[in-house]
């Protein structure tokens, strides 16, 4: 019985290795994973603890012994002169007190301190610095043995050829992260798409890829930078007792150290840097998996040493992951509120983020082209901050041969009627009008909106049960519903539908601004409607307004009045205007109540960070200057105001905060626009 289990384990711990090494190759030599580093660590986390159970099956090979992948034949092998280490990952707060527990036994006391630094996600590189010059650069490879990458190091401007000191030491050699700082990510991959090159993952590998370029001249272009996080030797050197004064003494040298380091008292004082470093994760230029956390003396270190591959003086406190791998298991289309067909993908569920992620957006056709996303492929998944989660590139090296390329279907899949994709449109359309169900569901959706009628308790659940029940086929609809109608159905008793109807009653006198929007004519968003609501008063009088005369109108332009003709002329929209008009809905603004003084907001300067609901940002700024205020996009001191929408930019509150400019809402925002600047606090 013994014997089978042991026999069990080990050939798990054999297929781990093997899994391990494979995927150590690729992350590492080849610099193209096919699994998620959250998946990678969850190998190794596995292999560990049955090393740990059966310590006699470990062997000097396992890769839980050594650090990363042996180095590509392709650069010089360098040996290190001392082996570079990995770090034990952690990932809650437990584990860190479990780690000082550790520590403490070893040393019989508590550490004086500890230097918490953000952990870069990039490619671990050592710098070597004889009398004051740079002499050596190599990749981390496998710890003992790296790649000679002297000649691409070179090219990156933040590393100094020559120590900025006229007392070099002997011998410096610095442990340090390249990486690329992410507008330049950004920046390389719409160079790459642009020569029709594959795109690259993330900016780590985009990072590994540079440096481990053949032609130094193609690293010079990629726009690198590094941290330097640790003095590897120093000889001929200063005293330093502390690994933060080391980190002070190479910055006087001349090499880049993160100004974002800390020394701490305690592990609360970890604990506080923890929290804020995950809470900033997405305002820094470069990314951070994690924080590690340094015994700061190195008197200590030495005494705490190092396991096979780590040292005990550190840990990495991981950040949930961002990136998962999945499988793309279908790609859906959703019809919207215009009749735009828009793909998304079905996905195996995966946890990332913080949360789990079963669909995402694909935008449109092309853009599942350019990212050559199959059905049946793994794909790496990305679900950042409040960001909504997006399917970042397939895995071509997973591939079996078996995954299909889509197509937009000819049919709605919603109504059958069929999809057309106008000649230099990227975006598909149902041709089915307002009886695809589809869109329908959204445009009831839009119209009832905040930024639409605004008509509370309109959402989802309800039109689908109006929707279900046949109560509604169009927006006139709703205003014609009656209470008997809905009494009854789950969840509507007396209160909630009395709620509703006076909801709907009050949507029926809103400006006509309001109606307009509504109505979700293309490229007719708010302040359009405005401004068409400044010339005309009525709905009548625009119907009747020539394309010529609509064009004409300063903020307008063809396109729009395109569009707004050819909603007015389609038999069905007009239809639509004189049930609206039979249920007694505002189709008429009282003279005088349109007229924005020109001169409303004069001294007014807003900046505004996050989405709207009702504007796109160049709608709310347009609708700033139009009153004669000013739009900016930083908060500065001359900021009278910072509106705040969804997801805020967390640097511009912040300044906010520190300047003490007035913060607004979407509302206020609104309320300023129609009443001037008496309406902000303060
Ligand atoms: P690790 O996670 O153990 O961390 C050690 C590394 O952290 C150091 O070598 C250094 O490069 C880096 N680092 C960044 N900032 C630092 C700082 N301030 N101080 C000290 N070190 C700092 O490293 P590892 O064992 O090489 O693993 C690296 C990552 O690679 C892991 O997250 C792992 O998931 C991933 N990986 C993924 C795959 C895959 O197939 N997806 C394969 C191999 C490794």
């Amino acid at each position: 019985m013994m014997a089978a289990m042991s026999d069990d384990v080990a050939a798990r711990i054999d297929e781990l290795r093997r899994e391990i090494r494979y995927h150590a190759y690729r992350y590492y030599v080849l610099d193209d994973p096919v699994i998620s580093d959250a998946e990678y660590d969850a190998l190794v986390h596995e292999l560990e603890r049955l090393e740990a159970a059966h310590p006699e099956l470990v062997t000097p090979d396992s890769p839980t012994q050594r650090v990363g992948a042996p180095p590509s034949d392709q650069f010089r092998p360098v040996r290190h002169r001392r082996p570079l280490f990995s770090l034990d990952d952690i990932s809650t707060f437990e584990e860190l007190r479990a780690w000082e527990e550790r520590i403490t036994r070893i040393l019989g006391r508590v550490p004086d301190a500890y230097a918490c630094e953000p952990k870069i996600d990039g490619l671990a590189v050592v710098l070597t610095y004889e009398h004051g010059v740079f002499t050596l650069g190599a990749t981390r490879g496998d710890g003992t043995v790296g790649e000679d990458i002297t000649a691409n190091l070179r090219t990156i401007k933040a590393i100094p050829l020559r120590l900025l000191t006229d007392e070099p030491p002997r011998l410096l050699e610095v442990r340090a992260e390249v990486y690329m700082p992410l507008a330049a990510f950004e920046e390389l991959n719409r160079r790459q798409e642009e020569a029709g090159e594959r795109l690259f993952v993330n900016p780590r590998n985009a990072a590994a890829g540079s440096v481990r370029q053949k032609d130094p001249t193609v690293t010079a272009t990629r726009d690198l930078n590094i941290w330097c996080y640790q003095v590897g030797i120093l000889e001929g050197g200063p005293e330093l007792p502390t690994h933060s004064e080391a980190m002070e003494y190479i910055k006087r040298l001349g090499l880049r150290v993160n100004p974002e380091n800390r020394v701490v008292d305690d592990l609360d004082g970890v604990k506080a840097y923890l929290t804020e470093a995950e809470k900033r994760r997405h305002e820094r230029d470069y990314q951070t998996d994690g924080v590690v956390v340094k015994v700061d003396s190195l008197a200590d270190q030495a005494t705490l040493g190092f396991t096979a591959r780590a040292p005990r003086w550190a840990v990495a406190y991981k950040f949930p992951p961002e990136e998962a791998t999945t499988r793309l298991l279908d790609i859906k289309v959703n019809v919207g509120r215009t009749g735009a067909v828009t793909p998304y993908a079905v996905l195996e569920p995966v946890f990332v983020g913080g949360a789990n992620i079963s669909s995402a957006t694909l935008h449109n056709e092309d853009e599942i082209r350019r990212k050559d996303l199959r059905i049946g492929d793994v794909v790496v998944v990305r679900r950042a901050g409040d960001v909504i989660p997006e399917v970042v590139a397939p895995v071509p090296s997973a591939r079996t041969g078996e995954e299909r390329i889509w197509h937009m279907p000819t049919t709605c899949p919603f109504c059958g009627s069929p999809i057309v994709r106008p000649d230099g449109e990227k975006v598909a359309r149902c041709t089915g009008g307002y009886s695809c169900p589809s869109r329908l569901r959204e445009w009831l959706f839009y119209f009832a909106s905040r930024a639409g009628m605004d008509i509370d308790g309109m959402g989802y659940k309800t039109i689908d049960l109006l929707i279900r029940e046949g109560l509604i086929r169009d927006p006139a609809d709703i205003f014609f519903l009656r209470p008997e109608q809905l009494l009854g159905y789950e969840g509507w008793g007396e209160v909630s539908v009395g709620n509703l109807m006076r909801a709907i009653e009050a949507a029926k006198d809103r400006p006509v601004a309001q109606l307009l929007t509504a109505l979700g004519i293309r490229h007719v968003g708010d302040s359009v409607a405005r401004l068409l609501t400044r010339r005309y008063r009525s709905i009548d009088s625009l119907r009747a307004a020539p394309e010529e005369e609509l064009a004409a109108i300063d903020g307008i332009g063809p396109v729009i009045a395109r569009s707004i003709r050819e909603w007015f002329d389609d038999p069905e929209n007009q239809a639509l205007l004189d049930k609206l008009a039979e249920a007694g809905v505002r189709l008429e603004d009282p003279v005088g109540e349109t007229d924005v003084p020109a001169d409303l907001l004069d001294g007014v300067t807003v900046v505004i960070t996050g989405t709207l609901e009702g504007f796109t940002r160049e709608e709310a700024e347009e609708a700033v200057v139009e009153r004669g205020g000013r739009a900016t996009g930083s908060v500065s001191k001359r900021t009278t105001a910072l509106v705040v929408g969804e997801n805020p930019g967390a640097s511009k509150v912040r300044k906010a905060e520190e300047l003490g400019i007035p913060m607004i809402d979407e509302g206020t925002f609104v309320r300023l626009l129609d009443e001037g600047p008496s309406v902000l606090p303060g």
